[in-house]
């Protein structure tokens, strides 16, 4: 089963989503449906619950070896601040230049229920940072600067209509 990406203008993905409490059969089934979903399109890394649409702190991301799940994660530590050229499922089609670490540490729960603590460097750190943003509400558009993000609105809503007049 595929699920609906929201898209920038969507309120809920400017909202926080809320800790998982237990890691039951709901989830594990909505972590799956994620995961088709992730697979199902292009460019795809990660993933974040409230893109389709739920409120709970966990995402799916493949950078190559299958989908992977984290559940409820907090950022302990990072660094190395770099700049990155980045995307999101959520603003398709734009990509923009804004600041990332290069190595972070992650506290997170495993779809077994096991608390555990990842040390991720480059690509899979640069996702954990992107997709922990989605769990607060933050898009990339928030973190690069003025003129980045006055430029990726622009060419967002250029895209936009292209794909609204070409499903017309
Ligand atoms: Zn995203």
């Amino acid at each position: 089963m595929t699920l609906e990406i929201r898209k920038l203008g969507d309120l809920l993905l400017r909202e926080r989503s809320r800790e998982v409490e237990e890691v039951d059969q709901e989830i594990k089934d909505l972590i799956e449906a994620m995961g088709e979903t992730l697979h199902g399109v292009t460019g795809r890394v990660g993933l974040a619950a409230l893109q389709v649409g739920v409120l709970k702190r966990l995402f799916v991301y493949d950078i190559g070896h299958g989908v992977r799940s984290i559940i409820n994660p907090t950022i302990l530590d990072s660094e190395g601040a770099k700049e990155c050229e980045e995307g999101c499922l959520s603003v398709p089609g734009v990509f923009v230049s804004l600041p990332r670490y290069d190595r972070v540490r992650m506290r997170c729960t495993t779809l077994s229920g096991h608390n555990i603590v990842i040390e991720a460097q480059g690509l899979l750190a640069q996702v954990f940072q992107h997709e922990c943003d989605h769990l607060d509400g933050v898009l990339i558009i928030d973190r690069c600067d003025e003129e980045e993000r006055r430029r990726a609105l622009e060419e967002y809503q250029e895209l936009e209509l292209q794909r609204e007049q070409s499903s017309a």
